[in-house]
């Protein structure tokens, strides 16, 4: 058991204990996969802990939800509140904030409407998804046998569990042949994202991602590597990616909540570029660290202080 466990879970309203957050084995979510998440992270920063672009997530939360017609009780700003709530009741500096809306106890069969909406919230300290090392020196993927979810099938817009299943098999395999991660190609060949984070390329001194065509979730880290870019006049466009392009790329990266900004040092072992980190990945995750950490102006107010009133707000706004 690696899962560090905090004290307090939010449950439709109420914070409850962690050990007593647990749902029957026959509500709807456990057959049928039916529930959307998020993932969030809270930095521990010079102002006090603050929760980056939290209103975005719990806006994708929403979205992920309304695709499959889970409208649940709560505004977007009522679940902001409640993750705040959450990281003080736990006393957490900084951590990894998990909310889930699911069906649950109510009916067997697959249409949910008799299965009630359930929304919860844990968070616990989740330090580097793929280890420090991998930040600096990057880590060896390899393209997935495995395609990602063709358009009208598993709507990829939504941050749905289900499609998680995918995600597991593509990142068992990338293991299963000494890889760290998998990069899934869309139904079509192009490049699409990783198990869990997008993918980044930068090829004569330009950044690419693949759009949201190509099957990928609009991640909230991709649209804040696009912004970075825009700021440090570095040109980056959504363009489709065929596969061979991640051989001759210069550099490779991922963005993701978890992985924050990963470098890629080699894909199927091929180099990519010299094999170590690149120097626009380093600018632009130096950047990343320095807005995340609160140590950089927080321009767009992407932060929210944990202890808002008791600490000065992060960054100058
Ligand atoms: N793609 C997938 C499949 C993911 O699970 C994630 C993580 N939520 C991402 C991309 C990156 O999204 P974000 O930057 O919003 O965490």
């Amino acid at each position: 058991m690696t899962l560090k466990k905090t004290d307090k879970i939010w449950h439709n309203g109420k914070l409850i204990n962690w050990d007593e957050a647990n749902i029957h084995v026959v509500a709807h979510v456990v057959s049928y996969g039916s529930a959307v998440f998020e993932g969030i992270r809270c930095y521990k920063t010079p102002q006090g802990p603050a929760v980056f672009r939290l209103r975005e997530h719990m806006e994708r939360l929403r979205n992920s939800a309304h695709i499959y017609r889970m409208d649940y009780a709560y505004s977007i700003e009522e679940t902001c509140q409640a993750a705040l709530e959450l990281i003080r009741a736990n006393h957490m500096d900084a951590c990894y904030i998990r909310p889930i809306v699911l069906r649950g106890y109510g009916d067997a069969g697959v249409n949910p409407y008799n299965c009630p909406i359930e929304v919860y919230m844990a968070c616990w300290d989740w330090g580097r998804y793929l280890g420090e090392e991998a930040i600096r020196n990057g880590v060896d993927v390899c393209v997935s046998s495995w395609n990602r979810s063709a358009p009208n099938t598993l709507p990829q817009m939504s941050k749905a569990a289900a499609n998680y299943m995918n995600s597991q098999l593509i990142r068992m395999e990338a293991m299963a042949n000494g890889y760290v991660e998998g990069i899934a190609l869309d139904v079509n060949g192009y490049v699409s994202e990783g198990s869990g984070e997008n993918v980044f390329v930068v090829h004569h001194g330009k950044v690419f991602t693949p759009p949201l065509a190509n099957c990928v979730l609009p991640g909230i880290t991709r649209d804040t590597m696009m912004e970075i870019c825009n700021d440090m006049g570095i040109a980056v466009a959504e363009q489709m990616i065929p596969r061979e392009m991640l051989y001759i790329a210069d550099e490779v990266f991922f963005a993701g909540t978890a992985v924050e900004i990963t470098p890629v040092r080699s894909i199927d072992r091929v180099k990519v570029g010299n094999g170590a980190r690149g120097p626009i990945t380093k600018q632009l995750q130096d950047e990343f660290y320095a807005l995340v950490g609160g140590v950089k102006e927080d321009r767009r107010g992407w932060l929210t202080p944990v202890h808002a009133g008791v600490t000065a707000p992060v960054g100058v706004r």
